[in-house]
């Protein structure tokens, strides 16, 4: 049986520092993904790793580190996001990795453009605004790792009443 899920999204420093919170969120939102909890934050060495903790493996050291720089740049804004296959539903809308390759109407297609490989030859992550949970254990380990029970909430919406 489909039931609902939660998936995290982090909108990265990049967003954060060109004004899109707003925009991004208003995204999920209109999608009729519900936020179940919010909150602003600065990485640090220990939680970056918690958060990326396959990444020196998938990618090795300088890749790891080039991001580990880019998302303590600046603060970050997470989220929760709740509904019906949203694991799968966010990385719809956000788009694949490298925003040359994001289709027009994803969030990294239409509000980036760099590439794997200019990300590569500058020594930086690739630009690409947001992360969102890769599957569903991804998404339970994320979700748990950013947000206490305490801090994801249970209600309803009044659009609830006509989508479920
Ligand atoms: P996604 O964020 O789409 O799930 P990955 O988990 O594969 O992608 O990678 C995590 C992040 O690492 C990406 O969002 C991107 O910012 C960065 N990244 C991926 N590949 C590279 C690369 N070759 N060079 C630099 N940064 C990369």
């Amino acid at each position: 049986m489909t039931t609902l899920e939660r998936t995290l999204v982090v909108l990265k420093p990049d967003a954060v520092a060109r004004g899109l919170v707003g925009r991004l969120v208003q995204r999920f939102e209109d999608a009729g993904l519900k936020i179940v909890g919010v909150k602003m934050a600065q990485l640090d060495d220990e939680m970056t790793r918690k958060h990326y903790f396959d990444l020196e493996e998938r990618f090795g050291t300088a890749i790891y580190e080039a991001n580990a720089r880019a998302i303590q740049r600046g603060p970050v804004i997470a989220m929760v996001l709740e509904g019906v296959e949203a694991v799968a539903n966010v990385r719809r809308l956000v788009g694949g990795t490298y925003p040359n390759e994001a289709p027009p109407g994803t969030i990294r297609g239409d509000f980036a453009h760099h590439s794997k490989a200019y990300a590569m030859s500058q020594d930086k992550g690739v630009a690409n605004l947001v992360h969102a949970s890769g599957n569903v254990d991804e998404a339970k380990y994320e979700v748990e790792l950013w947000f206490g029970a305490d801090e994801q909430f249970d209600y309803h919406t009044l659009a609830e009443t006509f989508t479920f």
